[in-house]
């Protein structure tokens, strides 16, 4: 199995230049093959294919108007049509919206490279166009013997810089266990489980967050375009960093947990959870990070030979006694607890819990 490690790269000026140039030249065909589509998909009813894509790129490059997209490696922007081929057809078998175009401030700036577009020797990697490995923090090690098959340069809003390398990786499932969990997703804990273990937020995110409240203000009142602006906008994308890498940080382990400790865990499937209409930052991120946390638990369930269960979105969850199954009436978000006819006290978000549990069994 295919399995993606990502490191912290500091390149040295040159470095820096030649990658800002090719992320340009990746959004520029990117956005110019789109544009392309579009204009055949719309007015022809057409749809272009890569082959056709590629052909437009060679002869872009021949132009003297777009020949300096020969002066980056050829790799990323052939890349950047696979991308938008897979795009359109995820679109047209209805799994995902219209393609869009790539900004240059709202998009992360990325460069893929496949294996002639790279060097791999003694543990170094050293891209096309370069002459030095990249100065790589190996914050943790890739697996004995592992090659990158792809390797994949990006640069965050914050200015930082990373490298993705995907390597080929055999993972023993783990021992089988009777363990079963269900977990309901929350704003105030961040999860809460059937055991009754309520997980909270990452410690220091509370405070972050009036932090970036803080530096979001602070932008919107900078005039458009002065260097002041550059500098909160900056500031905004360092403390939005901060936190989503310690909460990223958090439900790996959150999820590593899970799955260790249960065969089977079953969540909410909350894919279009619009239900509550609630614009909060806290929504927002509490949102991503759920997204976040069932991508984590799936990958690793199929890893390590556990099971996930996604159930149906309307499941009545909180109103619904998991001691008696009595179903009762409206129960608004602000009742924390509650008693049931036949006597039993709940949490509310721990009979959730139990009743998301009790339903992911049952359609088993
Ligand atoms: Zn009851």
């Amino acid at each position: 199995m295919k399995r993606a490690y990502k490191y912290r790269f500091y390149p040295t000026p040159e470095q820096a230049e030649e990658l800002a140039r090719t992320f340009g030249c990746v959004r520029l065909v990117y956005n110019k093959a789109l544009e392309e589509r579009t204009r055949a998909y719309s007015t022809e009813g057409r749809r272009v294919s890569y082959m056709e894509s590629s052909a437009a790129l060679t002869a872009w490059k021949r132009t003297g108007e777009l020949g300096f997209l020969n002066e980056v490696s050829s790799v990323p922007l052939q890349q950047a049509l696979r991308h938008l081929q897979a795009a359109f057809a995820n679109f047209f078998a209805k799994r995902a919206k219209y393609p869009t175009f790539k900004s240059k401030r709202k998009s992360r700036a990325s460069a893929e490279y496949t294996r002639s577009a790279f060097r791999w020797r003694d543990g170094q990697v050293t891209l096309a166009k370069m002459d030095a490995p990249l100065d790589i923090v190996w914050s943790r090690p890739l697996p004995e013997g592992a090659e990158p098959s792809t390797v994949t340069v990006s640069k965050d809003a914050a200015g930082r810089w990373f490298v993705s390398l995907l390597v080929e990786e055999t993972i023993r499932p783990l021992d089988p266990t009777g363990g079963t969990v269900g977990v309901d997703a929350g704003i105030t804990s961040l999860v809460t489980l059937s055991t009754g273990e309520k997980v909270a937020n990452p410690r220091h995110e509370r405070a972050d967050r009036r932090v970036l409240a803080k530096a979001q203000r602070n932008l919107a009142r900078k005039a458009k375009g002065s260097s002041n602006r550059a500098k909160a906008r900056a500031k905004v994308a360092r403390v939005y960093a901060r936190i989503t890498d310690r909460r990223r940080d958090f439900l790996h382990k959150l999820s590593t947990r899970l799955v260790r400790e249960n065969q089977t865990v079953v969540i909410e499937d909350l894919t279009v959870r619009n239900m509550v209409r609630n614009h909060s930052l806290a929504r927002a991120i509490s949102d991503v990070s759920w997204r976040e946390l069932r991508g984590m638990l799936e990958y690793k369930a199929a890893w390590y030979g556990r099971e996930v269960i996604a159930i149906d979105r309307w499941f009545p969850s909180s109103k619904l006694c998991s001691a008696c199954g009595t179903m009762h009436d409206a129960m608004p978000l602000n009742v924390r607890s509650w008693e049931c006819v036949c006597g039993a006290v709940h949490d509310r978000d721990v009979n959730a819990a139990r009743n998301i549990l009790a339903a992911g069994l049952a359609e088993r």
